[in-house]
């Protein structure tokens, strides 16, 4: 940055003195036709003129730098990140119990505010997401959730119902960016009933997805659960594997907010205990 600065300055002083070069030879060129007898410098311009001159260049640069200076300083205000966490508890997040840095293959993986991932973990067996099912696009799945969710959409169809696909697998890089957008304009309370912390979202895992539907606008909210396509999800997804992860009434033990549209892929048999008991993982893995 300071190399850039150097160099857009000393880029400003070669064109102010390159100005005020070219506009003493185009006014020595004006006067030689125009000036009669007034006193004339050693080139023939009136010593009057240059002196103008002078004060003109000397003027132009100088506003000429005040430019540069703002767009300097905008440019280093515009290159600042969102604040990148040092440590979770600043943000009311406590330290993580474990951080696993690998993807070992268990789909009841836990991922929460106390069980973290690593920032370079990335889910192995992702397929990606076909465009015309997401609102989003280029987004990745693991394939057995994918497939999962595709005979799971398939029957709601047959049955009239339709929803779409709004994020699946995001990055810790995604994450910091989400969360932070969250905490700077709404506050870390705010934020971590809502959103996780880079490192601790299920959606890191590839294990994750957000659905919604045209008469939600495609957007996210508890009222999906009152649309037929929320309530829909609620009482099939478990067929499929998928949980509503983030329950009505379980925030003091998953740290959300209820989220109907959250699904989280266990598979079968553990999907259809979770679900029929109203569980949250925590409380399923003996980890609330
Ligand atoms: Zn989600």
């Amino acid at each position: 940055m300071k190399d850039l600065r150097k160099t857009i300055i000393l880029c400003c002083a070669i064109m102010a003195l390159a100005l005020c070069s070219c506009s003493t030879n185009a006014q020595t060129e004006a006067s030689s036709e125009s000036t009669g007898g007034a006193e004339k410098s050693a080139e023939g311009v009136p010593a009057s003129c240059l002196k103008e001159l002078f004060y003109a260049a000397a003027s132009v640069r100088e506003s000429a730098m005040e430019e540069i200076e703002e767009r300097v300083a905008e440019y280093e205000e515009q290159q600042k990140e969102p604040a990148v966490p040092t440590g979770s508890t600043a943000y009311g997040i406590p330290e993580p119990l474990d951080t696993l840095t690998s993807d070992n293959g268990n789909l009841l993986v836990l991922v929460n505010k106390q069980h973290a991932v690593s920032a370079d973990y990335v889910p192995t067996d992702m397929v990606p997401v076909d465009g015309s099912l997401s609102t989003n696009q280029g987004l990745y799945f693991k394939r057995e959730a994918y497939d999962a969710y595709l005979r799971m959409l398939e029957d709601a169809k047959n049955e009239g119902i339709n929803f779409m696909i709004c994020s699946t697998y995001r990055s810790y890089d995604t994450q910091v960016s989400i969360y932070h957008n969250y905490v700077a304009t709404y506050g870390a309370e705010w934020a971590n009933l809502r959103s996780a912390y880079p490192g601790r979202s299920e959606h890191h895992t590839g294990w994750a997805v957000d659905v919604t539907s045209k008469s939600m606008n495609y957007g996210l909210s508890q009222d999906f659960i009152n649309y037929p396509e929320g309530q829909w999800i609620n009482d099939h997804c478990s067929e499929y594997g998928f949980i509503v992860r983030y329950l009505k009434d379980k925030t003091d033990i998953t740290g959300y907010a209820y989220e109907p549209w959250h699904l989280r892929y266990v598979g079968v048999e553990a999907a259809q205990e979770i679900m029929s008991q109203g569980l949250t993982l925590e409380e399923y893995l003996g980890k609330a």
